[in-house]
């Protein structure tokens, strides 16, 4: 083996793709023959075997920001093992004295940014996200403040030493891990959970059993696959996508539509309020908005000009508000929060889609997502930025064209070139906070995607060689070759080179 085939195979190796089950390959890809010194044994095996039952109430998550995975998650996790406290035999709710969570890699290492510390407190308190109000959390930064809840009628005094900020290097499965303990008057652990925070506000636990819940109509794991069952069902595929929606979440269309409403209303709210805001963010350095500055100063450009700078101040808007702490959308994290509603407003605005293909193309949107959170992944910790801004790009980017009418194969396309054009960017946040380099780079995703929707509209999609399954793995495995150091610990790149020694 030539040492370019032997790179290229352990990198793959190291990605763990030769460890995923594959389908066979499909007939789309640039043919071997084109590249004959090639070793074969790197060529693409085939989109992963898996089945995706995410639906728009798991992707498209609201809560207060800065962080899906290092303030929603926590905030989340805080409130499900409230649940848990709530559920113990009084006899052994009586014996807590104290609760702790231990926070362990990019979440103790970065989390003091994105008030993960709060989250926990507020989840534990009994706040829930979508109406967690910023005051709140706001209340809960003094360190010598004291909080008193009741769980299961016992009352709780809480403080910021409930936080344990443990080890950042660890052996836990995932990088972000949360400890959740009740423990007695001599420090002895009576129960305990071991969560995982594993990207866009999702969670886990350890030895979780598997949720009850319906299994879909349509069953794919791919874009590949996706477009089959459309092409063999000649359904539409916000048909398709809708009827596992509702097949999956025993619910009606009417209400996954509310969701779906519920969603655009806040994506378009934060556009509003973040373009009448002004002053500081919260930062220990600082750091002042810009969206208003940069609207108003948009009005002024010539019309060339105009609608670039435009798409940048809404998706300005949107980020500053989350690192405000503002109700956001989990697009598919609150990193890249401001990239689709940036999209979403120019859309109702501008081009004046009506609401009925809005939620069509949010549909499409979460298409994409999906398929990066279940074959690769959308978390800064575990694929760097382009698991966050990429993917929120491509989800955009598969919406705009969706909704303003292209073909299904058009879509993919769009995501599939917003997507490729954000391959091996890291995560790389000054100081942890969700600040430099992120509120700008949801402007950037915002631009990408709706250049790719322009791009794959306008072009011959039959002559596209790229397809979205391939640059998902492209996206997996650049993410898994990027030093820890690149993936949200706030110590590599920008997160290094912006702080003076
Ligand atoms: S750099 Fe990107 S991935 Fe990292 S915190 Fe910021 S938005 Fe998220």
């Amino acid at each position: 083996m030539d040492r370019r085939a032997f790179l290229m195979t352990a990198a793959l190796a190291a990605a763990g793709v030769g460890a995923m089950r594959h389908l066979p390959a499909q007939a789309r890809g640039i043919p071997a023959a084109a590249f004959p010194e090639l070793p074969r044994d790197v060529c693409y095996p085939g989109p992963p075997a898996t089945t995706i039952a995410t639906t728009v109430i798991d992707l498209f998550k609201i809560g207060p920001g800065p962080s899906s995975s290092h303030t929603l998650a926590p905030l989340r996790i805080a409130s499900d093992f409230r649940n848990v406290l709530e559920a113990l035999p009084p006899e052994t709710l009586d014996r807590v004295a104290r609760l702790r969570a231990r926070l362990h890699g990019s979440l103790s290492a970065t989390g003091k940014g994105h008030r993960t510390d709060r989250a926990v407190l507020a989840g534990l308190l009994g706040q829930k996200p979508e109406s967690c109000d910023p005051a709140v959390m706001d209340a809960l930064a003094d360190a010598q403040k004291r909080h008193e809840t009741s769980i299961g009628g016992k009352r709780f005094t809480l403080g910021h030493d409930a936080v344990v900020w443990d080890t950042v290097e660890h052996a836990f499965p995932f990088s972000n891990t949360l400890i959740m303990e009740a423990v007695d008057a001599e420090g002895k652990v009576i129960v305990s959970r071991e969560y995982y925070s594993t990207g866009g506000g999702f969670f886990a636990w350890k030895d979780q059993p598997e949720a009850k819940r319906g299994a879909p109509v349509h069953v794919y794991g791919s874009m590949a696959a996706f477009m089959d069952v459309c092409r063999k069902t000649g359904k539409a595929p916000h048909v398709v996508l809708m009827e596992n929606e509702t097949a999956i979440l025993g619910l009606d269309a009417a209400a996954v539509n509310a969701h779906l409403d519920m969603v655009l209303d806040v994506m378009i709210a934060g556009v509003e309020l973040g373009l009448r805001e002004e002053g500081l963010l919260p930062a220990p350095f600082e750091f002042y908005r810009k969206a208003k500055r940069l609207h108003q100063e948009a009005l002024k450009l010539p019309e060339g000009e105009r609608l670039m700078q435009l798409v940048s101040s809404y998706a300005i808007a949107v980020s500053e508000g989350n690192a405000a702490g503002r109700l956001a959308v989990t697009a598919p994290t609150l990193g890249s929060a401001g990239t689709m509603p940036a999209v979403v407003y120019l859309l109702d605005k501008h081009v004046r889609v009506p609401r009925e293909a809005l939620r069509r193309g949010l549909l499409f949107g979460a298409l994409a997502g999906y398929l990066c959170k279940n074959n690769a992944s959308v978390a800064g910790a575990e694929v760097g930025c382009q698991g966050e801004i990429g993917v929120a790009s491509a989800m955009a980017a598969a919406m705009a064209a969706y909704a303003t009418g292209a073909s299904p194969e058009a879509a993919e396309v769009a995501a599939t070139i917003a997507l490729e054009h954000h391959l091996g960017m890291s995560c790389d946040p000054v100081g942890g906070f969700v600040l430099i380099p992120c509120i700008e780079r949801n402007a950037f995703g915002a631009l990408k995607a709706y250049n790719a929707c322009l791009m794959a509209k306008s072009e011959i999609v039959s002559r596209h060689w790229e397809d979205f399954d391939r640059v998902v793995m492209a996206m997996l495995q650049t993410g898994k070759a990027l030093p820890p150091a690149f993936r949200e610990m706030g110590t590599a790149g920008l997160g290094m080179t912006m702080v003076d020694c």
